[in-house]
C-alpha cells in the first residue's frame, strides 16, 4: 500500500535556484524527505536575511546528503553537467527547474537584452533542464519526475511583469508539452505556480512596481502574501507517487491570486 508520507530515500533531486528563497525551502524539504539533493545555482551563498549557511550545508547539518553544483541554467551544457554529476549518486530522479529572475519594467521599457536575459533563465532554463533530465532518465531506463516553477503571472497579467509573464507562460506550455511527449516514457512533468512570496526576487518589488503602476493597480490577493516554507508541500506531492496519475498540471500555491 502506498504511504501518504512522501519518502525520497535512495532518490536524487536536483533543485535549480536552490541557494535562496523558494528553491532553498524546496531543497531542504527534499533533503528532509531522504533525497540526496544537488543544489544547482549561480551562487552558493543564500541571499536570505540573517542566513549565511549554504543550502547543501544546512541539509548536511541534519544528516542529509547534499552538494552544491555551480550552474547557470540559461546555458544548456551547464544543466547537462549537473544532470551528469547526479549520476555519481545514482542518477537524477526528481528534477526541479526553479531558478528564475525578474526586474520590474513597464512593457514599453523592456529592451531585447533584458527580454533575452529573463527568457534565458526562466524559459530556456526550464526547457533544457526538463530535456536534460528526461534524456538522462531514458538513457538509464529509470523514469522520474520533473517539477517546474511557474507563477501566477503564467496566466494573470500584472503591470511591470510583461517579459517575466512571457517567460512564465512559457513554463506552463513547456510543462504541458513535455508531459504529453514524455508520458509514454513514464516521466511525469508538472508545475507549481507560486504567488507573491517574500524572497530576494520580490525585495523592493512592490515599491518599484508602485512607482511604475497606476494607483489602482493593487494585485488581488484573496488570502495574503506567502512564505517560502508554504511552497515545498506542492513540490513533494507532485514528485511523489501520490501524484502518480497527475501530469501536465499546474498547482497554484498563490493565496488564490490566479482566481480573479
Ligand atoms: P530568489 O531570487 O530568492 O531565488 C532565485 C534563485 O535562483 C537564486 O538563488 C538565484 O541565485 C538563482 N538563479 C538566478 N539566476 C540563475 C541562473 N541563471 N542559473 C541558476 N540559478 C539562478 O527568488 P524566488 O522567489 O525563490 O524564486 C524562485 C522561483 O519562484 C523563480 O522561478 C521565480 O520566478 C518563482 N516565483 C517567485 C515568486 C515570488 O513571489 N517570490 C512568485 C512566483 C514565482
Amino acid at each position: 500500500m502506498r504511504t501518504l508520507t512522501p519518502d525520497f530515500a535512495d532518490e536524487v533531486a536536483i533543485v535549480t535556484g536552490g541557494s535562496s528563497g523558494i528553491g532553498r525551502a524546496v531543497a531542504r524539504a527534499f533533503g528532509e524527505a531522504g533525497a540526496t539533493v544537488l543544489v544547482a545555482d549561480v551562487r552558493e551563498e543564500p541571499k536570505v536575511d540573517g542566513e549565511s549557511t549554504p543550502t547543501h550545508e544546512l541539509i548536511r547539518e541534519y544528516g542529509g546528503e547534499a552538494e552544491f553544483v555551480e550552474t547557470d541554467v540559461s546555458e544548456p551544457s551547464a544543466v547537462e553537467a549537473v544532470v551528469e554529476a547526479a549520476r555519481d549518486y545514482g542518477g537524477v530522479s526528481v528534477m526541479v527547474n526553479n531558478a528564475g529572475v525578474h526586474r520590474n519594467l513597464r512593457f514599453l521599457d523592456v529592451e531585447p537584452e533584458e527580454f533575452d536575459r529573463v527568457l534565458g533563465v526562466n524559459a530556456r532554463g526550464v526547457y533544457f533542464g526538463t530535456q536534460a533530465a528526461a534524456r538522462d532518465m531514458l538513457d538509464r531506463q529509470e523514469p522520474g519526475v520533473v517539477v517546474n516553477t511557474a507563477s501566477t503571472t503564467s496566466r494573470v497579467a500584472e503591470w511591470t511583469h510583461s517579459h517575466y509573464a512571457a517567460s512564465k507562460g512559457a513554463v506552463e506550455m513547456i510543462t504541458r508539452s513535455a508531459a504529453l511527449e514524455l508520458a509514454p516514457e513514464g516521466i511525469r512533468v508538472n508545475a507549481v505556480a507560486p504567488g507573491p512570496v517574500a524572497t530576494e526576487i520580490t525585495e523592493g518589488w512592490s515599491e518599484r512596481a508602485g512607482e511604475m503602476e497606476p494607483d489602482d493597480e493593487e494585485p488581488s490577493l484573496p488570502l495574503r502574501a506567502g512564505t517560502p516554507d508554504e511552497l515545498p508541500g506542492a513540490y513533494l506531492y507532485l514528485a511523489s507517487d501520490l501524484a502518480s496519475y497527475v501530469t501536465g498540471e499546474t498547482v497554484w500555491v498563490d493565496g488564490g491570486a490566479h482566481v480573479n
